[in-house]
């Protein structure tokens, strides 16, 4: 099918989905939910879809997706799959950020679609942009300058509150400015312009303080009560990476507490969903999907996997699943994944040195690896994907060569029986980690100690496959992962096609040393200290 028009383009999506929200009457709070990944990558992510359901649940209020079409002369626009209008005919546009990468994709929507992009430049009648996901409620600061409110924390609590305000505002005709600082006083809400830019400390140049008394001075996490609401999706496409997959949370938050992770900081506490409301969600799951995918942090670690295992495997459809972890995967479960036509499997041994996981704080022993992908290889998996990290702090040429043996060796475990595939990346310092104030590998040295890992394994363990991604990803990555509100210029740059983001940064006088290359002395005060963390050491 040719895509040159919206028509068609929006057609060859929706004919490939079910359950698609159409929802019809006067609602004066229009969201127009934009994917700032393609559809395909969209529709595979929990969080995005459960946004789009909330707000359709509520009264008085609808969303769509706005998806990215590339006109052939014209260049790009965003519109909307259920009713294809264009971006900037929605009162609201949301975001669900969850790579770094996607910040620049935000700032790049609005210049295509000709939106004002500073929050103070634009005014009533404006679209209102909010932002949530895992990037939002970890640093959103060097987008701050773009979007109106921050939601930070679950969508569960979020959403029905920025949408009661919003409806209030609107029936009762309050200002903008009324509307943001209200919502700046709600548990969970930022709201970037209402804070004036402050100072130096340390390695960070610009921080925000409260421009008013109202403003707080730390923002709260809104937290649900996942036990009895896991989130589920509502689309299932044959069109998304996950294909023909419905998907369920299991958990959410993570038990464990590496130092390195921003999973478990961002999402505490650990709370794992009821295995009864699980099982409803597998059982109502549509007709049409072929799979059900679990999320979680650490499926493992729900009391009950094999139970829920189980009930995907007496519906009769194929399980997929995300990482599981070292130490707690047995015979059992296994097989029980095994009757779900699993085929691989996910692991994260992030080093093959037991004194680097005991600095982690990654708690399983050597011997529980071995175990496991024995296991994994007598029950008649077919592949095992390994993750690993490297430039982890206090990491040595020794470290490395014991990651190129433990890969030997786990080779020789599996024999042929099993596809073994390793990702190696390098460590990137996440805010709000216990590990935020770390260094990272310089580009060329990650490429170096790429080669000296490739060749080691070529040698050793001839059969395995080593992938990892282009190092200049990781460290622009990392910049926008630990930036501040200098970085609004430079992405304004880069997504207008003035160069890559490491270049506009540099050309905007940006000095990515202290931050990235050297090891920060503990700052006081972070560029996301306005959001509270709960962090202790
Ligand atoms: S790395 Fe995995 S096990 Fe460790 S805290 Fe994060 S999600 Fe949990």
């Amino acid at each position: 099918m040719s895509l040159d028009r919206p028509d068609r383009f929006r057609r060859r999506y929706l004919e490939a989905e079910t359950g698609t929200l159409v929802k019809t009457g006067h609602c004066p709070l229009e969201v127009g939910l934009v994917a700032l990944s393609p559809y395909e990558t969209a529709m595979s992510s929990l969080g995005g879809q459960t946004v789009y359901r909330l707000f359709n649940e509520l009264e008085g209020a609808r969303c769509e997706r706005l998806v990215r079409f590339d006109r052939p002369r014209s260049g790009a626009i965003w519109v909307s799959l259920e009713s294809g209008r264009a971006a900037a005919e929605f009162p609201v546009l949301a975001f669900s950020i969850s790579y770094e990468q996607e910040m620049l994709e935000l700032v790049r929507f609005l210049q295509e679609n000709r939106i004002t992009p500073r929050s103070a430049d634009r005014g009533e009648g404006d679209p209102l942009l909010l932002a949530g996901g895992p990037v939002v409620s970890s640093n959103p600061e060097p987008v701050a300058p773009f979007l109106d409110v921050c939601g930070i924390g679950d969508a569960e609590i979020l959403v029905p509150s920025l949408a009661a305000n919003w409806l209030a505002a609107y029936g009762a005709g309050w200002t903008r400015r009324l509307l943001l600082e209200t919502l700046a006083g709600q548990e969970g809400f930022y709201v970037p312009g209402l804070y004036r830019l402050d100072g130096v400390s340390g390695s960070y140049p610009v921080l925000p303080r409260p421009a008013g008394q109202a403003v707080p001075v730390r923002v709260g996490r809104a937290t649900a009560d996942v036990g009895r609401s896991p989130a589920f999706s509502v689309i299932v496409s044959r069109l998304a990476h996950f294909r023909d997959m419905h998907l369920v949370e299991v958990a959410r938050g993570c038990r464990w507490n590496c130092r390195f992770c921003l999973v478990c900081r961002i999402n505490r506490p650990y709370r794992p969903a009821e295995t009864g409301r699980v099982i409803e969600l597998i059982e109502a799951a549509p007709a049409a999907a072929g799979a059900i995918g679990l999320v979680g942090a650490n499926l493992c670690d729900h009391p009950e996997l094999a139970r829920i295992a189980a009930a995907v495997a007496a519906s009769g459809r194929r399980l997929g699943t995300s990482s599981l972890r070292v130490g707690s995967v047995d015979r059992e479960l296994l097989t029980v994944l095994k009757r779900c036509r699993v085929e691989s499997l996910t692991l994260a041994p992030e080093t093959a040195s037991a004194e680097l996981l005991a600095r982690i704080g990654k708690s399983y022993r050597q011997e529980e690896l071995f175990e496991t992908v024995r296991l994994a290889a007598e029950a008649g998996f077919r592949g095992l994907k390994l993750y690993y990290m490297i430039g982890l702090p206090g990491e040595t040429a020794k470290h490395r060569r014991e990651l190129v043996e433990q890969v030997r060796l786990l080779a020789g475990t599996t024999g042929n029986r099993l596809r073994l595939k390793i990702s190696v990346n390098p460590f990137i310092p996440k805010p709000q980690t216990a590990w935020q104030d770390e260094s990272m590998l310089r580009p060329g040295e990650i490429k170096r100690l790429l080669r000296e890992l490739r060749k080691g394994i070529r040698q050793d363990a001839p059969g395995v496959q080593l992938q990892h991604d282009p190092p200049a990803e990781a460290v622009s990555q990392a910049a926008l992962s630990l930036g501040d509100r200098s970085f609004a210029q430079p992405l304004e740059m880069a997504a207008a096609g003035a160069g890559h983001l490491l270049d506009c940064l540099g050309r905007s006088g940006i000095d990515l040393e202290p931050v990235l290359y050297s090891r920060k002395k503990p700052a006081a005060e972070h560029p996301w200290s306005v959001l509270e963390s709960g962090f202790s050491r």
